[in-house]
């Protein structure tokens, strides 16, 4: 399913168009991939919609990628024809450079995505460097594992930077699929923590509470304890603003969303020095993930474990899924899967 060129779902329905093009031929370094499932993420609106634009046209969307080793390139040592494998949104970095050296490969000024920078997953073959693949624990099928490479490592990622300690008072700010996962970390990582959800909806807070939150409100409300550190997954300034006040000396804000939409930047006018960052406050984003972010979430999900629900779809209904997703109708995460 390839992606000609950006554009609008509101005015074309079918972004992606069906085509059959020469299986992919991996170089030295890489493998070959027959992929059994995809799934689909709000990210790939972003990158037919403009947001996150491709680096280049046609492109195959796709960066959780379920499959299983078709050939290997002759530097490829550790892997083998049959072995499953999966892929995630950091498809390469350079290796060569500062961050890359340092553990901070998503920060990579050659950083190379997924589905975006190089094709992706849904298609029926896919190439990858070896080096970037990962082994997928035994407990998942192809379709419920494909879910965890985005969401689930991004928001393992968050939880790292949030500097938690066991016993911390955590916070997260919205409570969509991925604050349900990262509740499900916190608990399971940081077993005497108490965890604070701040929503909008009542029927998010009560999932919350459902799940183990010690505590539920609204996103402007202030909370009985100040908290250590505040996860933020929402689009909007105002949670922001509203976090700080129930944050701690020295605590933290991590925001883990690709961007903040412009509708109420005016909230921010409301920031209150004295209130809301003296004290040493940080605010810290998140972005991209590194491939020990992704391994380490794969190992503590088969664990808990965290099995995701998942709707499928054949690869060549993606245009389906893409505009349900749009359309917010979310029954469980949305997977292609390939036959
Ligand atoms: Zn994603
Ligand atoms: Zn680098």
């Amino acid at each position: 399913m390839i992606l000609p060129s950006l554009t609008d779902l509101e005015h074309n329905s079918e972004p992606l168009v069906l085509t059959n093009i020469a299986d992919p031929i991996p170089l030295d370094h890489e493998i070959l991939i027959k992929v059994s499932a995809c799934g689909v993420c709000h990210t790939e609106l972003d990158e037919i919609e403009g947001r996150t634009p491709p680096s280049h046209f046609p492109v195959i969307p796709g960066h959780q990628v379920i499959g299983s080793v078709e050939a290997a390139g002759k530097n490829v040592k550790d892997l083998k024809k049959g072995d499953r494998v999966g892929v995630a949104w950091i498809f390469s970095s350079c290796g060569r450079c500062k961050y890359c050296l340092e553990g901070y490969e998503n920060l990579c000024p050659e950083f190379k995505a997924t589905g975006r920078d190089a094709n992706g997953g849904y298609a029926e073959y896919m190439t990858v460097p070896g080096s970037f693949t990962y082994k997928i624990p035994e407990i998942f099928k192809d379709s419920q594992a494909a879910p965890l490479l985005c969401a689930g490592a991004v928001g393992y990622r968050s939880v790292n930077l949030a500097g938690i300690r066991n016993g911390h008072n955590i916070g997260l700010t919205g409570f969509g699929a991925s604050g349900h996962l990262v509740l499900q970390i916190i608990k399971y990582k940081y077993p005497d923590s108490k965890i604070f959800v701040f929503a909008r909806s009542e029927s998010e807070r009560a999932f919350a509470l459902e799940m183990g939150a010690s505590w539920v409100g609204d996103t402007t409300d202030t909370v009985p304890e100040l908290l250590d550190s505040i996860i933020d997954t929402t689009p909007v300034w105002k949670t922001v603003v509203e976090a700080l006040k129930n944050i701690k000396p020295g605590g933290r804000l991590v925001i883990n969303a690709i961007r903040k939409e412009d509708a109420d930047k005016d909230y921010l006018l409301q920031i209150d020095y004295s209130r809301h960052l003296w004290m040493e406050k940080e605010i810290k984003s998140v972005a991209n993930v590194t491939r020990w972010d992704v391994k380490e979430f794969l190992d503590i999900a088969s664990e808990i474990p965290i099995i995701p629900e998942v709707q499928e779809y054949k690869l060549e209904e993606a245009n389906i899924a893409l505009r349900e997703l749009k359309k917010g109708k979310i029954r469980g995460a949305k997977v292609l899967v390939i036959r």
